[in-house]
């Protein structure tokens, strides 16, 4: 590096701040979601726009390093560590510009659902969130991106119109169906691995009637929770998606006094329609008698806060499966798992197909998700030595034989991404990355190597 690269300053021509080891800020800048990843990258940059981006980029090749980009830091744990590398931490990209008679969104690189839910709800629309808004739109739309209204909508990628970013090569490109189409289509499945983005464009949906909620039970009821929701998910519509989550809170005080430190097996439902419906289709669960009932009428909000999902940082590892069906012997193997005491803090079955499965015309690299059945399992080791691997391959070892696909968003660990895509599409991806990207300078999550194959191959 030049003296005038020199870290804890800012970079020449621009005002890029960039720190390094031991500056002032470098820990919350270099931080995750997941409070066991402790990532080290060389340095830090902290772009404030599209320029600041380049310039980062032109700093980290100077430097011999390579780049990975960040803006929650919600999906740092399949990137695995960052030796030899600057983390572009873009969470002061944070703008949105909503044009409401478009339904149409355009958010910075950083942008949190939490930024848009609530301006779009006061609208009656949504945007194809998940379960938490916590989450940026960056990592979420280039991974899939899945939640309550996908079974009617599809994925959160295929809703994205347009996306600008910084290539390798410092370019900035705004790519969609009819510029850069190839690049517009690796983007949309194939994550953040072909350069730094700094805006997307995507459409949003009316809501003009919602009803959601949840129906609470005793833990020891999670076997009997889970045969009755399976026997019902043939019959449900796909304005109705529900989720079964096995859920401990902890004994914190932020969580509410009703519940904290309890467990529960919780039906989350989410209803494109009016409560008598939801409650008609819902019928069997109900008649096991919930000791808590949330289910009304609501505005779309309210589908940000359904899952009750951790807002603070957290130790986890996790486990994830997508299934055509859960058989009895299934549940009654995952049923024992789910005692109060276990590391296993939350295991989730969210019912996925339809809306999952349908590839619109020109979609991307991601553009469904097979299975009927989502499982998650989240695991907190309960201090720094305990290990969680036990209660996570017990689940596992249960759904392996049922298990038809993972979605890469929820695969929290660095695996050969190769894994995710079939044979025709991952050369395709490995090809479009040589393109843009021959020297591997750019590490997504879930990375998608250079030295691949031509793209004439
Ligand atoms: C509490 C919680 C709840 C979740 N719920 C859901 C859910 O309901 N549905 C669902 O689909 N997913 C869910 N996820 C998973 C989530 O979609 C992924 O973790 C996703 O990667 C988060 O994206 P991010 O931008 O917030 O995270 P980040 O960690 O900031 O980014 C993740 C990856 O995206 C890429 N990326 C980010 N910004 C850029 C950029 N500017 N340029 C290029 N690449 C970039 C990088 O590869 C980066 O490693 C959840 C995760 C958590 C922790």
């Amino acid at each position: 590096m030049t003296p005038t690269d020199r870290p804890g300053t800012t970079s020449p021509g621009t005002d890029l701040r960039v720190l390094a080891p031991g500056d002032p800020g470098w820990n919350e800048a270099r931080a995750t979601f997941n409070l066991l990843d402790d990532q080290r990258p060389d340095l830090v940059a902290l772009p404030e726009n599209r320029d600041d981006v380049a310039a980062a980029i032109a700093l980290a090749r100077r430097a011999g390093l390579r780049v990975a980009a960040q803006g929650t830091g919600h999906g740092a744990s399949a990137r695995g560590p960052l030796d030899g590398t600057m983390l572009l931490n873009t969470s002061r990209m944070t703008e949105v510009a909503i044009d409401a008679e478009r339904r149409r969104v355009r958010v910075g690189a950083a942008a949190k659902w939490e930024h848009v839910a609530p301006r779009l709800s006061e609208l009656g629309l949504a945007g194809l969130h998940g379960s938490s808004l916590d989450v940026g739109l960056a990592g979420y739309s280039m991974g899939g991106g899945i939640g309550w209204l996908t079974r009617k909508h599809g994925l959160q990628t295929n809703a994205v119109r347009a996306i600008e970013l910084v290539t390798a090569a410092g370019e900035h490109l705004r790519v969609d169906a009819d510029h850069h189409a190839d690049l517009f289509w690796a983007l949309r499945g194939g994550g953040g691995n072909f350069g730094v983005v700094t805006a997307i464009e995507f459409d949003v949906v009316p809501v003009p009637e919602l009803t959601s909620g949840s129906y609470f039970f005793p833990v020891e009821r999670a076997r009997e929770v889970l045969h009755t929701w399976t026997a019902l998910l043939p019959t449900l519509p796909e304005e109705l998606t529900t989720w079964v989550t096995v859920l401990h809170f902890p004994p914190a005080d932020e969580v509410p006094a009703e519940v904290r430190a309890q467990s529960f097996v919780i039906l989350m439902a989410a209803h494109l329609g009016p409560e008598r419906e939801a409650r008609r289709l819902l019928k069997p669960l109900e008649e096991l008698g919930p000791i808590m009932d949330t289910l009304g009428a609501q505005s779309p909000i309210a589908l940000g806060t359904l899952a009750m999902d951790p807002e603070d940082p957290l130790p986890y590892r996790s486990t994830t499966a997508l299934v055509d069906e859960l058989p009895g012997d299934a549940i009654d193997a995952i049923a024992p798992l789910t005692a109060p005491g276990s590391p296993l803090v939350l295991i989730q079955f969210r019912h996925t197909g339809a809306g999952f499965s349908r590839r619109p015309d020109g979609a991307g690299a991601r553009a469904t998700l097979p299975g009927e059945i989502l499982v998650f399992g989240l695991a907190v080791p309960d201090g720094p030595d305990a290990d969680v691997t036990g209660p996570l391959g017990a689940l596992d070892a249960v759904l392996a034989p049922l298990k038809v696909g993972e979605y890469p968003n929820f695969v929290e660990r660095p695996v050969d991404a190769g894994r995710f895509f079939d044979d025709a599409t991952w050369a395709r991806l490995r090809a479009i990355k040589d393109a843009y990207d021959p020297g591997d300078l750019i590490r997504g999550n879930h990375h998608v190597p250079a030295g691949g194959t031509s793209l004439a191959a």
